[in-house]
């Protein structure tokens, strides 16, 4: 079985050099004008926190997700961080979320002195289960004038944070039904899911607010960076005020009313962010069919399966994922550290899915409801290696 894994890898990305390494994710600013629009702000002195750049990274934002607004921050954590706090959510309130996520989504919640609390994942997706989300609620939450409360810990339930996870749509149609049902603001986690749509809405639209990032990693990088995309004029002006100090317009009195935070993006890296969005249509098409050259080469493979992007969904495709199918979770864990062993020994740096956030030592305390599906999946999702440059003929 690890030989037919192997084979199939080496049929999509063919063999890592010596001295050069296949990763996970790759960037690329080859074809793009990056050049010409970082060497504008260089030539103008605008290399801040403001200029041209910035506004037309968000309008780009804007066009090509839908948004009626986007405001562009230094990273994806800080842009989750923000979105919450717009939303209302502040020390000792708890966010549910899922346990199957990058660190980040609870590190936002807990950089504002809230506390994570999990929820199971559906299987399909990796998305939040919203059967899942509706029983936790059921079993926890109490209603009283001040708010939703959780009547165990006693603290306030303040919002829903799913996640789309590797670029697939989470099922937000339904977790949008129960969270209002319960009056709870949702805010998405679509950090890894520029280009993603479910039933024609772009992930990050369906709630109050979403985020996304651009870490060097994801589908489209700014080097670091992150934006808040909203339907609301409100929420944008409150995430530009907030992360610029909270300072009241004027021309020269430093007055503010808030205390604000220093997140804006910087020009420098919003016109790395024009030049990639500018590329995007191409990179979205690149993903797509690297995942189908990954599906036509896994077809033959017995005991793994590749995800698939959700009915009614289009997927950016942004990491391709192998799930291991055997019955016992221990043997299925077991055979996906062989290949990762064998892989890694050739330079092919494939990697598991994230350790699942409350077995991290900072979580493991935090409440949570039954998390049996993210247990399970989390020792069987390993992912391959997903820059469009490994398709051959790509680039320039
Ligand atoms: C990348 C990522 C983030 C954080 O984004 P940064 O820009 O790295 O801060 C948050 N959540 C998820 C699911 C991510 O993949």
């Amino acid at each position: 079985m690890n030989a037919a894994i192997l084979e199939a890898l080496h049929q999509v990305c063919g063999h890592a050099l010596p001295d050069r390494p296949i990763a996970l994710h790759e960037p690329d600013f080859r074809g793009t004008r990056a050049w010409a629009y970082l060497g504008d702000c260089l030539d103008t002195g605008w290399v801040s926190t403001a200029g041209q750049w910035v506004s037309r990274f968000e309008q780009e934002l804007c066009a090509c997700t839908g948004a009626e607004h986007a405001v562009a921050v230094t990273n994806g954590t800080v842009a989750l961080r923000l979105a919450l706090q717009l939303v209302g959510v502040s020390a000792s309130d708890e966010v549910l979320l899922p346990s199957l996520s990058f660190v980040a989504t609870a590190n936002a919640v807990a950089h504002l002195g809230a506390t994570p609390h999990f929820v199971d994942v559906e299987a399909g997706s990796l998305g939040m289960d919203p059967a899942a989300l509706a029983a936790r609620l059921e079993a926890v939450a109490e209603r009283r004038d001040s708010g939703l409360f959780n009547r165990s810990t006693g603290r306030r339930l303040a919002a829903v944070l799913p996640v789309h996870v590797f670029g697939h749509p989470a099922p937000l149609t339904e977790l949008k039904a129960v969270a209002d049902a319960w009056g709870l603001p949702l805010v998405e986690d679509a950090a890894e899911s520029l280009g993603s749509w479910r039933d024609g809405t772009h992930c990050g639209l369906f709630g109050a607010v979403g985020i996304l990032s651009f870490n060097g990693n994801k589908l489209i990088t700014t080097g670091g960076g992150g934006a808040l995309l909203t339907h609301s004029a409100e929420l944008a002006q409150r995430a530009r005020h907030l992360s610029t100090t909270a300072k009241l317009p004027h021309p020269w009195a430093f007055d503010h009313d808030a205390v604000g935070w220093n997140d804006r993006l910087p020009n420098l890296n919003a016109a790395l962010g024009v030049a990639q969005l500018e590329d995007l249509p191409r990179r979205l098409l690149g993903k797509r069919q690297l995942a189908e050259h990954y599906r036509q080469a896994f077809a033959g493979v017995e005991g793994v399966e590749l995800l698939a992007e959700p009915p009614g969904c289009r997927s950016n495709h942004w990491l391709v994922t192998l799930r291991f199918l055997a019955q016992d979770r221990a043997e299925a864990e077991a055979q996906r550290l062989q290949v990762l062993e064998a892989a890694h020994a050739e330079g092919l740096l494939l990697r598991p899915v994230w350790r699942l956030l409350h077995q991290l030592p900072m979580y493991s305390q935090a409440p949570r409801g039954h998390l049996a599906v993210a247990e399970d999946q989390a020792c069987r999702l390993l992912n391959l290696p997903s820059s469009p440059q490994l398709l051959e003929g790509w680039g320039p």
